[in-house]
């Protein structure tokens, strides 16, 4: 499949397609996993299991295995959440306006699935400027071996 054909579903369509392709996720994902990609709650500060992750590896998305962003690009924000500069060249994370909570924020999605994984903010130390502030609970650290 063409990774780059516009795919104009929204994230709920995207999910409601894939928990139909799906009908085990719920029971396969934590509570607290299921509540942040498919009902776009966040989880607490400092209470995710990768916030102060330091092994090397990618970040896959926990719902349907897609590989978003790298430890290369994770950085101590102190935010409470993992925090990334940037996701991977060319991965799916597609972003929306969210004005839940009476704010106006990026929210970031996984482009495969539609689930949601946080937002986007613009006060980041890298070169985009950007701060990717995403649930642990969001995400699978898929482990490099060490050397
Ligand atoms: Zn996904």
């Amino acid at each position: 499949m063409d990774q780059h054909q516009i795919d104009a579903r929204s994230p709920e369509e995207k999910r409601a397609a894939h928990a139909g392709q799906h009908p085990d996720l719920r029971d396969r994902l934590e509570p607290m996993s299921w509540q942040c990609t498919q009902e776009a709650a966040t989880e607490r500060p400092f209470t995710g299991g990768y916030y102060d992750e330091k092994r090397s590896g990618t970040y896959a998305c926990v719902v349907c295995g897609e590989a978003l962003f790298t430890s290369e690009d994770k950085y101590d924000s102190g935010c409470g959440w993992p925090s990334f500069t940037t996701p991977i060249d060319d991965a799916p994370v597609d972003r929306r306006t969210d004005i839940s909570l009476g704010m106006a924020r990026t929210e970031t999605t996984c482009g495969s699935c539609g689930a949601h994984l946080g937002h986007v903010f613009d006060d980041g130390p890298g070169p985009s400027g950007e701060r990717y502030c995403i649930n642990s609970a969001c995400l699978v650290l898929e482990e490099l071996p060490e050397g």
